[in-house]
């Protein structure tokens, strides 16, 4: 997957992609990521990228010129006749986007390419929104100084489920949100700590038994943190009547 970044602060952005996963999926090839500074493409000899709103208000505004310029150049060069990638999603970060979900993450890493324009100061003036990003996405309900962590954000949930990523170290498909639920919960050596024993299922080697555990593990901690997702994950009638007897449980509690 190639990931384009238009941001005015590339250099945010190093640290994060070249450790761990991300770094790894750029040396598997996998992923490339290429940062664009909005300010290379401002005119002018003071290259402005900013200026104070219309209408008055505090704060400034992102100018349309120099990031419909910035993205308009690297669309001419996929263009090309020769370009082997047609048209991508182009995203704009903004607290007033489509709320991220793993469900969004799973579409885009599915992409080719994606775009992704990262807002600063009180935003970027309405025209980017309106004639040039095909999506806006927010990372929650909270403003942020700008939209370079939002795009890091975005790129790491959607890298971690390209092919191989995660190699055998982890299983995106059982992650919290991936199937529905949140998942239950994780132990590893050693087997007693403290004295806080890790569940005996876990440790006996039954694979049927320690499936069904985990299972049973994720709908309670569903039911007990996040109770929402059970209106819209599927579910089986055995996990059904898991829950049937959870509910009956915590009535007997409170009686
Ligand atoms: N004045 C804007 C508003 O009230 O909607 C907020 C601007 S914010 C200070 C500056 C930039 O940060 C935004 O243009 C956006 O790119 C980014 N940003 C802030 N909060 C975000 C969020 N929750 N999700 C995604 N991007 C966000």
């Amino acid at each position: 997957m190639r990931i384009d970044i238009f941001t005015l602060f590339p250099g945010m952005f190093p640290a994060y992609l070249n450790e761990s996963m991300l770094k790894r999926a750029q040396e598997m090839g996998q992923l490339a990521v290429h940062l664009h500074n909005i300010r290379d493409y401002a005119s002018g000899k003071h290259r402005i990228t900013d200026e104070p709103p219309f209408g008055g208000g505090g704060g400034m505004v992102l100018k349309p010129e120099p990031i419909f310029t910035a993205v308009e150049s690297l669309l001419s060069t996929l263009q090309s006749p020769t370009a082997a990638i047609g048209n991508p999603p182009i995203i704009l970060m903004s607290p007033q986007g489509r709320p991220f979900t793993q469900a969004i993450a799973q579409q885009l890493s599915q992409q080719e390419h994606l775009i992704l324009l990262c807002g600063r100061y009180e935003g970027v003036d309405e025209r980017v929104r309106t004639h040039l990003v095909t999506d806006e996405i927010s990372i929650g309900d909270y403003v942020l100084t700008g939209g370079e962590l939002a795009a890091m954000v975005i790129v790491d949930a959607v890298t971690r489920l390209l092919p191989g990523v995660l190699g055998a170290e982890g299983a995106a498909e059982t992650d919290s949100h991936a199937t529905g639920l949140l998942e239950g919960p994780h132990y590893t050596k050693p087997a007693d700590f403290r004295g806080w024993q890790v569940p005996a299922t876990l440790r006996s080697g039954h694979a049927a038994k320690i499936d069904r555990w985990r299972r049973e593990a994720a709908l309670r901690r569903t039911w007990q943190r996040r109770p929402d997702l059970l209106l819209t994950a599927p579910l089986t009638e055995e996990d059904k009547w898991f829950l049937c007897q959870l509910a009956a449980e915590s009535v007997g509690h409170s009686s």
